[in-house]
C-alpha cells in the first residue's frame, strides 16, 4: 500500500513523520519548492508547536469544534507531542507562560529541518502542484491518480489532503485548493473567514489609533455587528497605525465577514473592564477634588497610559481642561470614552496577515475519530483545510498533529 499526502505544511510534515515511523511507503507532495514555510513563520519564528493544557481545558480552544477536535486531541495528547518530537525528532523543548511549548533553541527551523530530514528527501516531491485527483475503482481496490500542474502523477492507494487554509498565501496555502476539494473530492467548504489577525479601523479612526500607535493596554473589547454586541474578550489591545491588534482583538477577527460595513459593524473598547461607569465617575470626581490643579488627562493617567489617555481627552473634548474647571458633562464625556471608546470597522480582516482561517472543509463529512472521509473512502482531510481554527498559543499545530496521528493511525490499520 501506497500513502500520497498533499500539502507540506505542519499537517503534512507529521502525517509524513508518522508513516515514516509506521515503516509506511509513503510520499509527500509539496506544491512549493519548499515544505513548512509557514512553520517557519510560526511563534515569531520560535514556533509555538502545542499547549500542554489538557486535554479538558485544550479542547474549548477550538471555538464551534471543540467537541469535533475533543477525539483526535485525546488519542494525540499534548504530552505525546513532546514525546514524539522529543524522543523521535530530536528536538528538545521548553515550556513558557500559559503553558505553551517552544523548542530550547527558540528556532522554528530546528522543527522545521527535524521534520524534513525524519521523513527523508526520497520521500518528498516539491513543485508539485496538486491540480487533479482522479479516482480508479480498480478489483484490488481504491486508487488516487494525483496529477500535478506540470502532468507529473502520483498514483497511491490511500490520500491524505493536507493543503491549510487561505491565510498568508505566500506560504502556498493561497485557498485554490478549497475548488479541487469541493469539485473533484466532493466536499462541501463552510464560508471562509480570516482569524487571529488585527482589525482595520474606519479612516476617522485611524487618527485616533495612528496617535497612540504602539501602545499596548489591557482592555474589554466587544464586537457589534447590527447594533448587538455579538462577541467580547478582554486582554492586552494594540493599537497600529491601521487600527486595533493585540491579544483581546484578534481573537474577535474570526466573527467579521466581508459585509461587515452593511452590518454597521464596530468595536467598543473599556480600559476599566469589571468596573461600572458609576464607579469610575466617582472614583474621578474624588480625584479632580483633591488635584484641582492637575488637568483631567493628566488625572485620566491613572486609568491608560498618559498618551492614551490625552487622545481620549481630546475625543471627549477635555483637552487642556484643568481639574478645578471640569463641567459635570465634560467629566461624564471623558468616562465615557474611557468604558465605551467607540471605534468603527473599516472592513473585513485580510486574509494576508490572518493567522488561521475560520471555515473550510465541513466537519460533518469527515470522520472524528479517523479524519477520513464519509464521502469518500480512502480520502483522509487533515490541518487547517478543516473547519477548525483554535486561539492563539499552540492549539492551531497541536490540532495539526493530533489529526495527522489519527489519520495515519487508521491509514495503517
Ligand atoms: C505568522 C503565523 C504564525 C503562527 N504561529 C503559530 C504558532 O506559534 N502556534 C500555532 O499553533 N499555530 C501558529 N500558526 C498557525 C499554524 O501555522 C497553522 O495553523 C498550521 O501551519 C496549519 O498547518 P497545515 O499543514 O494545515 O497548513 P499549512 O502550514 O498552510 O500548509 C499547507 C501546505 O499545503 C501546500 N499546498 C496547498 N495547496 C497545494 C496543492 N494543490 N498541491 C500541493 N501542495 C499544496 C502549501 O504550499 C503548504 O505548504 C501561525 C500562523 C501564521 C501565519
Amino acid at each position: 500500500m501506497r500513502v500520497g499526502i498533499v500539502g507540506g505544511g505542519a499537517a503534512g510534515l507529521f502525517a509524513a513523520s508518522f508513516l515514516k515511523h509506521g515503516g509506511a511507503d509513503f510520499v509527500l507532495l509539496e506544491k512549493g519548492p519548499t515544505c513548512g514555510r509557514k512553520l517557519l513563520l510560526t511563534g515569531h519564528g520560535r514556533c509555538n508547536i502545542t499547549n500542554r493544557k489538557p486535554v479538558s481545558e485544550l479542547k474549548d480552544g477550538y471555538h464551534e469544534a471543540s467537541s469535533f477536535m475533543k477525539a483526535s486531541l485525546s488519542s494525540f495528547t499534548p504530552d505525546d507531542a513532546v514525546r514524539f518530537i522529543e524522543d523521535e525528532l530530536k528536538v528538545p523543548l521548553k515550556e513558557e507562560e500559559n503553558n505553551r511549548m517552544f523548542p530550547k533553541s527558540d528556532k522554528a527551523s530546528d522543527m522545521r529541518d527535524a521534520l524534513v530530514s525524519y521523513i527523508g528527501s526520497k520521500n518528498i516531491k516539491t513543485n508539485f502542484d496538486v491540480v487533479d485527483v482522479q479516482i480508479e475503482n480498480t478489483p484490488d481496490g481504491r486508487k488516487f491518480n494525483v496529477i500535478a500542474r506540470d502532468k507529473r502523477q502520483e498514483c497511491v492507494d490511500k490520500l491524505i489532503v493536507a493543503t491549510g487554509g487561505q491565510s498568508f498565501p505566500q506560504t502556498g496555502s493561497d485557498g485554490k485548493a478549497y475548488d479541487l476539494i469541493e469539485d473533484t473530492l466532493g466536499h462541501k467548504i463552510t464560508p471562509l473567514y480570516p482569524a487571529l489577525t488585527g482589525i482595520p479601523v474606519a479612516q476617522q479612526d485611524k487618527k485616533f489609533t495612528a496617535k497612540v500607535s504602539g501602545v499596548s493596554v489591557y482592555a474589554g473589547a466587544g464586537l457589534y455587528l447590527n447594533n448587538r454586541k455579538k462577541n467580547k474578550t478582554e486582554g492586552n489591545v494594540l493599537f497600529t497605525h491601521d487600527g486595533l491588534s493585540g491579544p483581546a482583538i484578534t481573537e474577535l477577527a474570526r466573527n467579521i465577514s466581508e459585509y461587515v460595513v452593511e452590518e454597521d459593524g464596530w468595536i467598543e473598547l473599556d480600559f476599566t473592564p469589571g468596573r461600572d461607569d458609576k464607579e469610575i465617575d466617582d472614583e474621578l470626581l474624588d480625584e479632580i477634588r483633591q488635584r484641582p490643579d492637575a488637568k483631567l488627562t493628566t488625572i485620566g493617567k491613572k486609568y491608560v497610559p498618559a498618551s492614551l489617555s490625552e487622545a481620549i481627552g481630546e475625543r471627549a473634548g477635555v483637552t487642556g481642561i484643568l481639574a478645578s474647571s471640569v463641567t459635570r458633562d465634560a467629566r461624564k464625556a471623558f468616562v465615557n470614552n474611557l468604558k465605551h471608546l467607540h471605534m468603527t470597522i473599516e472592513s473585513q480582516p485580510k486574509f494576508e496577515t490572518a493567522y488561521v482561517t475560520r471555515g473550510g472543509v465541513a466537519l460533518d463529512e469527515v470522520s472524528r475519530k479517523t479524519m477520513e472521509s464519509k464521502l469518500l473512502k480512502g480520502l483522509y482531510i487533515i490541518g487547517e483545510v478543516l473547519d477548525v481554527d483554535g486561539i492563539s498559543g499552540g492549539y492551531n499545530l497541536q490540532a495539526a498533529m493530533s489529526e495527522a496521528y489519527v489519520a495515519v493511525r487508521s491509514v495503517l490499520c
